[in-house]
């Protein structure tokens, strides 16, 4: 103990005189007073985007179609943190939706309160626990909101806090899904054309997510159309989002996958791309790279799926993983192993997380297809945008770079949309 004290009287001791100088005034140590996270509200609102409606009454994401002049309502979450010494960081999902999502960050809010933002891998190891009989689906929007408050507390970017890699991303359209009433992507001549539109507009390649009934011939028609009609330079995906019903089925449009040179093969079949056993058969008789764990929740659970063999891409997303604590862990396990990461889906929080990444290739702006636009929430008053209208022409989108996350959100439309809102204090 006494060795102990003479090293901190040394380190704090100012040079020549001897005159030890009190932690709180030595340069940088101590120089603010800590600041406690003092309140959270979770605000749900509802916004229309036109020309999108749903093929059936379930409102999932492979359901969305092209309907003239409908609007379709669709609900996000907006989050705001507050610090007793008034600063706040803020966030609004890009996708996350649902109203278990929505319980689960109520249920994990109060985990943050009188805790240092500062603190942010210990917040992140408390919520993990905390929500570890659950999908961990509420997370990751809190911890992102957290990296905002305290990029705003410092004067600093995400950007620059993560470290930069790159500042524009290259980008890809990533598709509807076909839908069985006329217009939108309702053919494969349609999604042949639609491709050809993206590769016209700069994007740098596509990626299909195809008919939610799963018919083998159907989508291997149109891989195959789709690439005849771009050329084979231009990068290809296929996403069957886990509708083809059998490995069998998943391992005859893999092969056509290998025939038509596909940049990877994503979710291929019905065991909700959870089955490592089932991946690795998948993977021992394809060519194509797997990019499989979009439903493997988090670092410890895409490590062990990808150690038993059940892909060769890591994906990752800051609204289900976790946050960008939880992305970034990912992406440098993933990084010392050789494997490449692909973010899952589009948001400020995920240009931020790849902006600081080697090992990955596209950013999604998801979803896309002919006059139909991204249902994302109309809140950004600094011109960020996840449109492909809004797409530069070299097909690559900019990262946010000013202080916290970056982006300016509009909370006069929040709050007048508002449909409920729990504040916890
Ligand atoms: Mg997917």
């Amino acid at each position: 103990m006494g060795d102990l004290v003479a090293i901190l009287s040394h380190m704090n001791t100012e040079a020549g005189t001897g005159r030890v100088i009190p932690i709180s005034s030595a340069a940088g140590i101590g120089r603010k007073s800590m600041a406690k996270i003092n309140s959270i509200s979770i605000t749900e609102f509802a916004f229309k985007t036109p020309d999108i409606g749903l093929e059936t009454a379930a409102a999932g994401v492979g359901n969305m179609s092209y309907v003239k002049g409908n609007q379709f309502e669709a609900k996000r979450f907006a989050i705001r943190l507050k610090t007793d010494q008034g600063h706040s960081g803020e966030y609004v999902t890009n996708w996350i939706s649902t109203p278990s999502s929505f319980g689960q960050a109520v249920m994990l809010a109060p985990t943050l309160l009188g805790r240092n933002p500062e603190h942010r891998e210990a917040i992140y190891d408390a919520l993990k626990r905390e929500a570890r009989a659950y999908d961990h689906m509420g997370h990751g929007m809190l911890d992102i909101a957290l990296w905002d408050l305290i990029g705003k507390m410092n004067g600093v970017s995400v950007k620059a806090m993560l470290g930069g890699y790159r500042d524009t991303l290259p980008t890809y359209a990533s598709t509807y899904h076909g839908q069985e009433s006329a217009g939108g992507l309702c053919t494969p001549e349609a999604y042949a054309d639609y491709a050809q539109h993206c590769q016209s507009v700069g994007f740098h390649g596509i990626k299909i997510h195809g008919w939610m009934n799963g018919d083998v011939a159907r989508e291997s028609k149109n891989l195959r159309g789709v690439r005849k009609r771009v050329g084979d330079d231009w990068r290809i995906m296929l996403d069957p989002a886990c509708t083809l019903k059998t490995w069998n089925d998943a391992l005859a449009v893999g092969r056509v996958c290998d025939e038509i040179n596909c940049f990877w093969y994503e979710d291929p079949y019905m065991d909700s791309s959870v089955s490592a056993t089932g991946q690795l058969r998948l993977r021992e008789k394809l060519a194509t790279p797997l990019l499989v764990s979009e439903h493997i929740r988090g670092l410890e659970q895409k490590a062990s799926f990808m150690l038993a063999g059940g892909c060769d891409m890591i994906h990752a997303d800051p609204e289900y993983d976790m946050g960008i604590t939880g992305v970034m862990k990912i992406a440098h396990f993933c990084e010392a192993l050789g494997l490449d990461l692909q973010l899952h889906a589009a948001g400020p929080a995920h240009r931020l997380c790849m902006s600081a990444m080697r090992n990955t290739h596209m950013y999604e702006m998801a979803l896309v297809g002919p006059s139909m636009p991204n249902i994302i929430a109309p809140v950004y008053t600094c011109g960020y945008s996840d449109q492909p209208v809004d797409l530069p022409a070299d097909g690559c989108v900019p990262v946010p770079d000013g202080p916290g996350l970056g982006v300016v959100y509009d909370w006069d439309f929040i709050n007048t949309h508002e449909t409920q809102t729990v504040l916890v204090k």
